[in-house]
């Protein structure tokens, strides 16, 4: 019988209850269990993939093509596993399920509700990743915040699916605010007090209490939630913010927290291997000098629009022994005038994915400035894209070039729709989503940095590189270092005499984890880590 552990969250949203839910599973997967992970989604979009990054951080993609929630990345990055389209599940995806059953007549003439057709098909996700997956564990976290109208379903379905279960087979775990008021000197547990009775008034009834606060939550405060809130001391778990999101697994491990869990499991606690886990985190403190990088794209206010580039740069760095500090520059605020002084602080470029042309131009700036000033550049999908626009206009001498993403009307249309989106009229779910393979070219830069012959890397586009221009580009220099297999599709280009300019158009960053490095990011920061210090 599998085991499910339910993650909610109290108070505010933003908690940081996606890295609390990964911790665990990295803990959990340490003592020996086959852990899998997946977020429910109370909003009605079908899923994240139409959605703006400003809205809910970067869309993580899945091998399989899902266009999923950021926390799935957390959830990778943490338990190292590959997820799918089971780990990620909106209210929206099951309103559109139901009412296409309705329309076809499957309820035979009965009303259609909440409860219990909402609930049901609720757990039916979870009986299915956890028959799916044959994990021993399933980790599950509510997005939202208890006492959100939109989040009721979700609790009520996990209410019931704990009452048709062995009680020993199912876990509730609490992740809420525990805010200091500085004008009091005071950490207050009220807030959390209430949003457990609100969790209560629907019925669950939380097993452990994980309090987020940026101040030490003491004994006697975690005992005064103990007893409001009916739950066992030590099933209160201070989750204070940490130097780096990789210290929250270690900072819950010490105070018991997985040992607590498996024992309310009914599970064996072996020991914990924490080898990768304590060896990434000394080499973060080991790290001795650092690397500044640009990350030239357009949602530039927002962190989380770029996390897993962010992440994976992060890595990259540790594994290399330095600190990178990854620096969001707004591509609309770049122009002819300042771009030298904005960019030459920077040891490395990178130009993210996106969409729309907001900001286009600056990416190609910033593309051409790391091409001349033989800056190390990484371009990813439409930063791709970007460089290619780049190397025909002024390298190729295809004057104006673009991608008729931009303009339809393009005299050098250097980036073009790819015929299979040429019917698509529905946005979401429809680009070409998830692992492909891509051949490397021998000798080149992609297959030194490789190493393989033939890779896979998940992709999130509708446009290419348009075949039409592959001689006028390549006569001009650029190298097509990865093509699809059967040559349709161009998947890397490179710069040969540049020290290291690479781009990919699928999106590395999603495979990227702490201890395990992608050897695109690592070529990458290793080389702006050349310039600067040799
Ligand atoms: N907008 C571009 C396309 O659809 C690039 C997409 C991306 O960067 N993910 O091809």
């Amino acid at each position: 019988m599998t085991k499910h552990i339910f993650v909610t969250g109290g108070v505010v949203s933003s908690l940081g209850k996606g890295i609390t839910a990964a911790s665990l599973g990295h803990l959990l997967k340490a003592r020996g269990y086959k852990v899998t992970m997946q977020k429910m989604d109370p909003y009605l979009n079908v899923d994240p993939g139409t959605m703006s990054p400003f809205q809910h951080g970067e869309v993580f993609v899945t091998e399989d093509g899902h266009e999923g929630d950021l926390d799935l990345g957390h959830y990778e990055r943490f338990i190292d596993e590959n997820l799918s389209r089971e780990s990620n599940f909106t209210q929206g995806s099951i309103y559109q399920t139901l009412i296409s059953r309705e329309r076809r007549g499957d309820f035979l003439g009965g009303t259609v509700q909440v409860i219990p057709h909402v609930t049901d098909a609720i757990k039916e996700r979870l009986t299915r990743i956890a028959e799916q997956s044959n994990a021993d564990i399933v980790i599950s976290e509510i997005g939202g915040t208890v006492g959100d109208i939109e989040s009721t379903p979700f609790i009520e379905a996990v209410r019931q699916f704990k009452k048709q279960h062995n009680p020993q087979d199912v876990v509730f775990v609490h992740c809420a605010l525990v805010p200091y008021i500085p004008a009091a000197h005071e950490v207050k547990t009220k807030p959390c007090q209430h949003s457990v009775k609100e969790l209560r008034s629907l019925g669950v009834q939380p097993d452990f209490i994980v309090c987020r606060s940026d101040h030490d939550v003491n004994q006697q405060l975690r005992e005064k939630i103990a007893l409001f809130c009916d739950v066992p001391l030590d099933h209160v778990v201070n989750c204070l913010d940490a130097p780096s999101i990789y210290d929250v697994p270690l900072a819950l491990h010490e105070q018991g927290f997985d040992t607590a869990v498996l024992e309310k499991l009914g599970l064996e606690k072996g020991e914990a291997d924490l080898t990768n886990l304590n060896k990434f985190l000394s080499d973060v403190e080991n790290c001795d000098g650092e690397v500044d990088i640009a990350i030239v794209g357009k949602y530039t206010d927002l962190h989380d629009a770029y996390l897993s580039v962010i992440e994976a740069l992060t890595h990259a760095g540790v594994f290399h022994g330095k600190t990178v500090n990854s620096h969001l520059v707004n591509g609309e605020e770049l122009n002819e005038g300042n771009v030298d002084e904005v960019l030459s602080k920077f040891d490395g470029i990178l130009v993210p994915g996106g969409f729309g042309v907001r900001a286009f131009e600056g990416k190609i700036l910033a593309a051409k400035y790391a091409r001349e000033h033989k800056v190390p550049f990484l371009g990813i999908c439409l930063g791709l894209q970007a460089a290619v626009v780049e190397y025909a206009r002024h390298v190729a001498g295809l004057e104006g070039a673009t991608s008729t993403e931009f303009d339809e009307e393009a005299q050098y249309p250097v980036i073009d729709l790819m015929p299979e989106q040429e019917d698509v009229e529905n946005k979401g779910g429809t680009m070409r989503l998830g692992a492909y393979p891509c051949k490397v070219k021998p000798g080149s830069r992609a297959a030194e940095i490789y190493g393989e012959e033939l890779i896979y890397e998940r992709h999130r586009h509708r446009y290419e590189v348009n075949n039409a221009f592959r001689d006028a580009l390549t006569d001009a220099g650029l190298v097509i270092s990865g093509l699809s297999p059967d040559d349709r599709l161009v998947e890397m280009v490179e710069i040969p005499e540049h020290p290291w300019y690479v781009a990919s158009q699928g999106h590395p960053e999603f495979k990227s984890r702490p201890w395990k490095t992608h050897p695109l990011f690592r070529g990458f920061v290793g080389a702006a880590i050349e310039q600067k210090f040799n």
